[in-house]
């Protein structure tokens, strides 16, 4: 999601790559569940993080729309994310104060407190220094606390996925009628979240080759 917030106002002012140590250690978060409550919108879903989902709990997309998961337009795109209860505002994977799903958890949980911001075709990570509940952090390596396996596949997909949901928003920018617009973002949804992913194939090759084929960008 973008924001529109400076720099200054939320990190502490450094560029991070994934090679880099950042004060996030947080003692294994101590019995604090702060961060997966009342969030909000804000953990917005990618293809991965739904392919990863929907596998472990063995089922498909749609059966998880109102339940763990919601839609939400995201600057102009209809994409799904973590869905807050409505009655505690507690992301329905927090069970017993802990993350139910902390293997697969979503790329933004495992960013948490880092961000990322894109500029000059890349990214680069910072660290949002009031988000975190703990005070006193120690110091982590990057990569160590994403935790992928293939951090290097990772960064590449999470920047491919970036371009491509730029360049829709770009191309839905420029449409008038609203039933057009509708047709676009849902056709977003339907490539690249409802249709499932073989699970005997490289996940990122599927998704390349779908963005590759992507009618709309023909
Ligand atoms: S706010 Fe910090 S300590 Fe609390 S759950 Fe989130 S990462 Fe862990
Ligand atoms: S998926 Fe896990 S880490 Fe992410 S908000 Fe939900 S409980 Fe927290």
């Amino acid at each position: 999601m973008l924001r529109d917030v400076s720099m200054e106002e939320i990190s502490d002012g450094k560029k991070y790559t994934k090679h880099d140590m950042a004060r996030l250690g947080c003692n294994d978060c101590n019995g604090c569940s702060q961060c997966c409550e009342k969030m909000g919108d804000t953990i917005v879903l990618d293809p991965l993080d739904v392919y990863r989902i929907t596998k472990h709990l063995n089922c498909d997309f749609q059966s998880i729309i109102g339940t763990y998961i919601d839609l939400r337009i995201v600057d102009g795109v209809c994409l799904p994310g973590i869905r807050m209860t409505d009655e505690t505002g507690a992301c329905g994977f927090l069970k017993g104060g802990r993350c139910s799903i902390h293997a697969i958890r979503p790329g933004i949980c495992r960013l948490f407190p880092l961000g990322r911001a894109y500029e000059d075709g890349s990214f680069y990570y910072f660290l949002q220094k009031d988000e975190c509940a703990v005070k006193n952090r120690s110091k982590v390596k990057i990569s160590k606390w994403i935790g992928e396996d293939d951090i290097e596949s990772y960064e590449k997909f999470v920047l491919t996925w970036h371009n491509f949901l730029i360049r829709i928003r770009e191309m839905v920018a420029k449409m008038d009628d609203h039933e057009e617009i509708r047709a676009a973002s849902m056709m977003v949804l339907g490539n690249f979240f409802v249709a499932p992913y073989d699970a005997q194939c490289d996940f990122y090759e599927q998704v390349y080759e779908r963005i590759e084929a992507y009618p709309l960008l023909k």
